[in-house]
């Protein structure tokens, strides 16, 4: 009988791992993701070691919930400006995206940069393509062994180092290299070091492309940012095909041919292991390794190069492409008034902060004399890098006294301050019954910080609509 699957193949949905041997490539392409990956590489190799004005430069203080930028300090109540820097990273992801494709894969995303640098690591133990395949082919000698040990043990140690650059932008990382030194280092440091380390010698070692192709989720939704006019790395196929080798001198067009020699170059440099002879793929980071290489192969056989470049769809069908078009006027728009309202609402910011708090037990106290007190908590927050002397203020003055005197608060400080504000017998019915409570920062004219409040005196009704300005 039959049931209908004589003569059907299996096939089988998975697919097994081919390991990539990537080429070693030259050209100007190649110079200019070394340069990205240095750096790169030193700033997040050097960041954690210097220093401004006596601290680490770049800190985030998770303990102390302070974020040490330079010169900046931003606060829990600078939180905006996080949230703006995210914004404005994504809105520059799908503006570059629009104009030039996955350029940001191919030279600053830290998947190729750390691959790259494993990748030295790997070319200077064991050799080019050629000495690596063979290596892999080669039963266990007292090379082999010597080899991948020494390999393995950069690889690890340069991961260890990636994993406690990490976590010294978290914990100081003079104090952090001391506690390595002294066996002195806490649960979580350790536990991040480990994880970090461990997570970059697992990517960049043995993933690698498969990073890209299966888990980067942003290779998935990409295509959704290109367009007809989007540069993106290609083959020019009207030029190249059809493709063959021949013998030096003969004129292609005479022979039929193209001018791709499909010498397979192209293929052998690419460090996700595609062809792009085949068409724009997802899984092409846009490293142009391929470009760089096929230069080099029509440099030597007397060709113009170009064969591989970037350029748009429209450009590769001989039609004129549109640069200024709807998609990058709006990202374009929208990340210049963006990053405009960023830097002037960053050098407006005050370093200054007040919080009011009003004591809820005892709305207010009368006094022997028939005077009516409210008292406050202030929490003056100094957010500037040096101390200084804040007076307390209310408007209107003349009918509010201020039981509290001028307030030292030293860098980086939050200081509680119990503010009694009284009002005579005599002035109580002219006295308004909102005020604003104020610090103003004596050595620095015209920085102060205001907060509107309500100010209680007997028989009167509760109304909490406390609010800052
Ligand atoms: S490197 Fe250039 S010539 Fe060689 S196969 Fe690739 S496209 Fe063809
Ligand atoms: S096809 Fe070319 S540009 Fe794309 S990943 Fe491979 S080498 Fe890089």
């Amino acid at each position: 009988m039959n049931d209908g699957t004589a003569g059907a193949e299996v096939v089988s949905l998975y697919e097994a791992h081919r390991k990539v041997y990537p080429r070693e490539v030259e050209g100007r392409f190649a110079r200019l993701r070394t340069l990205a990956a240095f750096v790169l590489l030193g700033i997040f190799y050097g960041l954690p070691w210097l220093q401004w004005n006596g601290r680490q430069a770049v800190l985030f203080d998770l303990p102390a919930r302070k974020f040490h930028l330079f010169a900046l300090t931003l606060w829990p109540q600078d939180f905006l400006y996080l949230s703006w820097l995210l914004i404005l990273a994504a809105l520059t992801l799908f503006f570059v995206t629009a104009v030039a494709g996955r350029v940001w894969c191919g030279y600053a995303c830290p998947q190729t940069v750390w691959t790259e640098a494993f990748l030295g690591l790997e070319r200077l133990v064991e050799g080019g393509r050629p000495q690596r395949l063979k290596l892999d082919r080669t039963p266990w000698t007292a090379e082999w062994v010597a080899r991948k040990g020494l390999k393995q043990f950069l690889w690890i140690s340069f991961a260890a180092w990636t994993g406690f650059s990490f976590v010294a932008f978290f914990t100081p990382a003079r104090e952090l290299a001391g506690n390595v030194v002294n066996l002195e280092l806490g649960g979580w440091e350790t536990f991040w070091i480990l994880f970090y380390g461990f997570a970059t010698y697992g990517n960049a070692g043995f993933l690698r492309e498969q990073v890209c192709r299966y888990m980067c989720p942003y290779a998935r939704f990409q295509s959704a940012m290109f367009d007809h006019d989007t540069l993106i790395v290609s083959y020019d196929p009207g030029r190249g095909e059809p493709r063959g080798a021949r013998k030096r001198g003969v004129d292609p067009k005479a022979a039929g041919l193209g001018d791709c020699v499909d010498c397979t170059i192209c293929v052998q440099v690419c460090p996700t292991g595609i062809d792009i002879r085949q068409g724009l793929q997802y899984e092409c980071i846009a490293c142009a390794a391929c470009v760089d290489a096929c230069d080099d192969v029509m440099e030597r056989v007397g060709y113009q190069p170009g064969l591989i470049r970037y350029a748009t769809e429209r450009e590769l069908k001989g039609e004129k492409t549109h640069y200024f078009r709807p998609r990058v006027l709006v990202y374009g728009g929208l990340l210049a008034a963006l990053g405009i309202g960023f830097v002037v609402s960053l050098s407006l910011r005050q370093p200054i902060g007040l919080d009011v708090l009003r004591d809820r037990n005892a709305l207010y106290r009368v006094l022997p004399g028939g005077d009516v007190e409210n008292v406050y908590s202030l929490r003056i927050l100094n957010k500037d890098d040096s101390a200084h002397r804040y007076v307390i203020e209310t408007q209107p003055a003349g009918v509010f006294q201020v039981d509290a005197g001028p307030v030292d608060v030293s860098a980086g400080e939050v200081r509680a301050v119990p503010t009694r504000i009284r009002v005579r017998a005599a002035d109580l019915s002219r006295a308004p019954r909102d005020l604003k409570i104020s610090v103003r920062v004596a050595d620095t004219p015209g920085l102060t910080a205001g907060h509107a409040t309500r100010f209680f005196v007997p028989a009167q009704e509760i109304d909490d609509d406390d609010h800052h300005d």
